[in-house]
């Protein structure tokens, strides 16, 4: 009998934020065990809503969205979207530097899949949302990663990022603000990653899914706002500002000098073309969405949801003996650190499963998102303080008697 295996393209490809251990806990569900979902950055199944007017101008539009649009997407929707570049001070970006995709994650698999040759390196940051290290590995390239640091804000570390440039280096992955982090980059630092992308001939892709969602007063700055000599390729969408994840509203420009990169463009654009068009009942939303530049989400500010699901989650985590961690700006994430010689651990994943089957609660360890170490996990604080307590209790719980085996 002929059998049929995975292609060996796939055989370094890892997304383990969806993988083994979300299997698990399938599993665990289908026996009838109820259990709590910290792992994904989903806000509808937590209760968050979409705004009205999104679902409203969804429904108005169900008729026009049922051809094929513009492989690009409807001009509408790309008005739109320059517009928004505009506020965000991202220079010359027309109707065609504007790409709209399934999510972003459609985009970021095309931006990788038409730059990359085989063994092109790409820098990424370590940790990482890791579908950057999956698409640079699918497309035949090499995800280099640069560390993050943990004691400076988890700032990217210019010094490490320097010593990996070689002449195979294409480019630079930033994601501001960071998943899992939830780290927030000062303009100072941007400005020296875009010298550093200036030297070196780099093209700068910044996802910045999170810009509407930061904490504290704090303002989100694009890379591309202070490099309008560099090609910087942004990457945004409404899956988490307008809570519509399952609406696969995402877009990417392009910015900058393009001069140099039209072979680059016109891989792009067949690859564009090649699926023909994202969405387009989500493109007709994006008008909608980005209208309220201006308006603040109440669950971001003192009293609204986020910030005291924040607020809450890195007092308690920090209270638990043997954890640590660092009150993001952004986002909707914690990173923590974990004593590993205290509770003897040297396999993060195994943590993450021994603590699913005993408390039930689904977690992703830290080397799911390209961290070098098995030191970290992550949780997502989504979910409403009852929640999270219970959720912190147990972990508490759990870790006082735990030793790994
Ligand atoms: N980029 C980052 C940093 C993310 O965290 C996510 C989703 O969690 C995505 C991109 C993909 O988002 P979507 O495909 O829903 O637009």
């Amino acid at each position: 009998m002929r059998t049929f295996n995975m292609s060996k393209k796939l055989d370094y490809v890892c997304y383990d934020v969806r993988g083994p251990v979300l299997e698990e806990a399938e599993r665990m569900r289908s026996q009838g065990l109820d259990i709590l979902s910290l792992n994904i950055g989903n806000p509808a199944p937590f209760g968050f809503e979409a705004p009205g007017e999104i679902i409203h101008q969804m429904m108005e539009n169900l008729h026009n969205a049922e051809g094929y649009s513009d492989s690009k997407g409807v001009l509408s929707a790309r008005e739109a979207i320059v517009n928004y570049c505009e506020f965000k001070k991202i220079p010359q970006v027309g109707v065609n530097d504007v790409y709209t995709g399934n999510g972003v994650s459609e985009l970021i698999l095309m931006a990788m899949q038409g730059l990359l040759d085989n063994g092109d390196e790409i820098l990424v940051p370590a940790p990482d949302y890791p579908l950057w290290t999956a698409a640079i590995t699918l497309a035949g390239g090499k995800a280099v990663h640069y560390i993050c640091d943990e004691q400076s804000e988890w700032y990217p570390d210019i010094r490490d990022i320097t010593s990996k440039i070689t002449s195979k280096t294409k480019g630079i992955v930033i994601i501001n603000p960071n998943n899992p982090t939830g780290a927030l980059y000062s303009t100072e630092l941007l400005e020296q990653i875009a010298e550093l992308a200036r030297q070196h001939s780099l093209i700068i892709f910044s996802d910045e899914i999170y810009d509407r969602l930061v904490m504290d007063g704090a303002q989100h700055t694009s890379i591309a706002s202070l490099a309008p000599d560099l090609l910087v390729v942004t990457l945004n969408g409404l899956s988490k500002s307008h809570k519509i994840a399952g609406f696969r509203c995402g877009w990417m420009c392009l910015s900058g000098d393009k001069s140099h990169a039209r072979g680059y463009i016109d891989g792009l654009n067949i690859l564009s073309s090649m699926r023909l068009c994202s969405n387009v009942q989500s493109q007709y939303v994006i008008t909608t969405a980005l209208s309220d530049l201006h308006k603040c989400d109440d669950t971001l500010l003192p009293g609204g949801r986020i910030y005291e699901q924040r607020e809450y989650i890195v007092n308690a985590l920090n209270n638990i003996p043997g954890l640590q961690v660092f009150k993001p700006k952004a986002a909707f994430y914690v990173f923590p650190r974990i004593d590993i010689k205290r509770f003897n651990i040297t396999d993060d994943e195994k943590f993450i499963l021994d603590f699913l089957h005993e408390k039930h609660i689904l977690m992703v360890h830290g080397r799911g998102f390209n961290w070098l170490l098995p030191d970290h996990f992550r949780i997502v604080y989504l979910p409403k303080i009852e929640e999270l307590k219970m959720a912190c209790d147990r972990l508490g719980d759990f870790l006082e008697g735990y030793r790994q085996a």
